[in-house]
């Protein structure tokens, strides 16, 4: 071989020779071969288990998929030889870029069609009623926003709306509205509508939406489960017809998740219970004294007894455990004193995004509710005054001390 040659084949493709590297390595290749090509075009047909093209699927997203499916996938967790469940059955994850492209793919994967309706929470993530918007609406997709408080309204809303899809977040942002998933779930499929839910607030440690009857999960890879702020990812999960839609979805349109951004995913979900659990006691902790502190107005978190959902969310999450965010209300506060609260933290970083091991607060009026009105943002409950806190893992003395201080320089009455 001339230099050239060398310079791109040696040191290539070495077989392990007996060893095992403990953690999955990253498979940056795009493209994959096999001792005989009959092997590739097995591969190619789905005849044999294997590689071809990392758009298609790739090792390292593939040790993703399989750790998010055996935690979403509860009792049927794959590959641990208990599958006496019907194959059908059993729970594939399919990573994504980001949550955004496991949500478009998982509308799609969900079969709407121009003429179709979608019934979505009126207080979803923004982005998401924007890719409605702006993506669906245009191509013939009826949008129905509704507030999913209070199931007595839910067989109203859908016989109005007449939806393919029904969309809802485990843990609604920014007022934390929690609904009975189960309850829900039986009311979409007995109105011949799918359900699909976004858990990314939740994790599959609180909540297992598709063990409660929904259709399709999808998780923001970039919050919790990757918990460090360093990647973006995302995650849709279903059974196995829906997964095989998901798949199609990604091979086609192509926005499938890097090696390097699924082993960051992968090493944060290690993690991810230890955070988790600190992140939610910090929460309820700091609910505890927001509630009591001077200046502020109200406290949503559905680990609150006052809270409008808490029966719901004690009954649907782990005891004790009711998510790392919560938002709270400035007392007699508008942008200027809420701005100035912002400006005065030291630890908490006023920051968009959520679920990591940082503390980050949001202002939603200028961030994730920014496109909306001021009236609409009020007639759906967020006002100018609500800030939201994703607790991270720092010592909560800490976090306490640091809310205390800029809430005193913020200029919010404290009366
Ligand atoms: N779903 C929720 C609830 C979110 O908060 C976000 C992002 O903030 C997304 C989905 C979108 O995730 P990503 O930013 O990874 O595309």
């Amino acid at each position: 071989m001339r230099l050239a040659t060398r310079a791109v084949h040696a040191g290539e493709r070495l077989a392990p020779a007996g060893w095992k590297s403990v953690t999955t390595p990253i498979y940056p290749s795009a493209t994959y071969i096999y001792p005989d090509f009959a092997d590739l075009d097995r591969v190619a047909a789905g005849d044999q288990p294997g590689y071809m093209y990392s758009r298609y699927a790739h090792p390292t997203g593939r040790a993703l998929e399989l750790a998010v499916a055996a935690l979403e996938g509860g009792e049927e967790a794959p590959g641990e030889g208990n599958s006496g469940a019907d194959a059908n059955d059993a729970v594939a994850a399919v990573s994504f870029a980001s949550g955004m492209a496991a949500l478009h793919a998982a509308i799609l994967a969900a079969g709407i069609q121009s003429g179709d309706a979608v019934l979505c929470s009126q207080d979803i993530y923004g982005a998401t009623l924007a890719l409605l918007r702006t993506i669906f609406e245009p191509l013939g997709i009826r949008l129905h926003l509704a507030s999913f408080a209070g199931p007595e309204r839910w067989a109203g809303l859908l016989a109005a709306a007449r939806p393919r899809l029904v969309m809802v977040e485990t843990i609604s942002n920014p007022l934390l509205r929690v609904a009975d998933l189960a309850a829900l779930a039986n009311a979409v499929h007995a109105a011949g509508a799918r359900l699909l839910v976004d858990s990314s607030f939740t994790t599959p440690l609180l909540c297992r939406p598709l063990e409660l009857g929904a259709d399709f999960v999808v998780h923001s890879a970039t919050k919790f489960l990757a918990g460090h702020g360093d990647v973006l990812g995302g995650l849709a999960l279903a059974r196995a017809a829906d997964a095989a839609a998901l798949e199609l979805q990604r091979k086609l349109a192509g926005a499938a998740l890097g090696p390097f951004e699924a082993w960051l995913v992968l090493r944060g979900l290690k993690t991810l219970p230890l955070r988790l659990e600190r992140q939610c006691r910090t929460a309820l902790a700091l609910a505890g004294f927001l509630s009591s502190h001077p200046a502020v107005e109200r406290v949503h978190y559905p680990g609150l007894a006052c809270h409008p959902d808490h029966a719901v969310a004690h009954r649907l999450f782990p005891s004790g455990l009711y998510g790392g965010i919560l938002a709270f209300e400035l007392r007699g506060a508008g942008r200027g004193e809420v701005f100035r609260f912002l400006d005065a933290l030291r630890i908490v970083l006023p920051a968009t995004s959520l679920g990591d091991v940082q503390s980050l607060a949001l202002y939603p009026a200028s961030s994730s509710h920014r496109d909306l009105s001021p009236r609409q943002r009020r007639d759906i409950g967020i006002g100018d005054n609500l800030v939201r806190l994703s607790c991270g893992i720092e010592a909560v003395e800490d976090l306490r001390e640091d809310l205390d201080q800029a809430l005193a320089r913020s200029g919010a009455a404290a009366t």
